[in-house]
């Protein structure tokens, strides 16, 4: 039985990830911070797939936490697949931005993927298998106002992936990003709609199913030569 690891699953896209990755058979390990009673309530959605789901609670972006909390398990029994998905927006002008704006959206963001991957790759690679999906974002390709901090995290973890899949390929491990334009969930449930419709040529925004998908297929047996690459999920935003 394969096991995915969903960082941040507890709401959104990280909730429906878990969701279609446990339709698929996977048993699902899922990671919150400050949303216990969401992360209980997809564990139920998950076990009445017919899938286990164990849950683990700490922030990302503490190094030791994240250690404590993922290394000796991921030792004893490696999970196949991990999702990165855990991440924050606190979006401001960069005439205004705080260093508390900057350092909290790279540290949960950027810092946390390097935090996970500290504590899962050694096993990984020695069982020589697995698949590493980090979220990134259209704003991390193409750069958004009002998300210098956010854009460059995002940036960040596609450059982190790229040189990661160039070390690990040989391992049998496929790294990927997807990276989805406007999704509805919380984070954007503030954003003006009818002003960012006409900049998407399907016109409509994304839902999670649609992420989740794609991360699914990333996952699956039936693709093994995608690599180190970046699959928008934003319905034609940034091409
Ligand atoms: P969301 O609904 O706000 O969910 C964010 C998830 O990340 C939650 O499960 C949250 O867990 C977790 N998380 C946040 N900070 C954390 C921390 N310090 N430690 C551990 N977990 C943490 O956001 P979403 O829209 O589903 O976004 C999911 C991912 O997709 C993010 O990386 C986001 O940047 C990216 N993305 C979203 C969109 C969009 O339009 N929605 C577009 C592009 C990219 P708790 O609630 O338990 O803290």
């Amino acid at each position: 039985m394969k096991t995915a690891l969903v960082i941040g699953g507890s709401r959104g896209i990280g909730h429906a990830i878990a969701l279609e990755l446990s339709k698929t058979g996977f048993d699902i390990w899922l990671t919150y911070n400050s949303s216990p009673d969401a992360a209980e309530d997809v564990k139920t959605e998950v076990e009445a797939l017919g899938r286990s789901c164990e849950l683990f609670g700490f922030d990302v972006g503490d190094f030791e936490a994240t250690q404590t909390a993922l290394a000796d398990r991921c030792e004893k029994e490696p999970p196949y697949a991990v999702v990165y998905n855990a991440g924050i927006a606190r979006d401001n002008l960069m005439l205004w931005m705080s260093r508390e704006e900057w350092g909290d959206v790279l540290k949960t963001n950027l810092d946390g993927f390097f935090n996970v991957t500290k504590a899962v790759l050694f096993p990984m690679l020695a069982k020589k298998e697995g698949r590493i999906v980090a979220i990134s974002s259209t704003s991390g390709q193409i750069g958004q106002a009002g998300q210098v901090n956010y854009s460059a995290a995002k940036a960040g973890l596609i450059g982190a992936v790229k040189a990661l899949a160039r070390e690990v390929g040989r391992k049998n491990i496929l790294v990927n990003v997807v990276a989805p334009g406007v999704i509805d969930t919380e984070m954007t449930d503030h954003l003006p709609v009818e002003k960012i419709l006409p900049l998407i040529p399907v016109n409509r925004t994304g839902i999670a199913q649609d992420v989740a998908a794609t991360v699914r297929f990333l996952c699956s047996d039936e693709q093994n030569y995608i690599h180190g690459q970046v699959i928008g999920v934003n319905g034609g935003l940034a091409m």
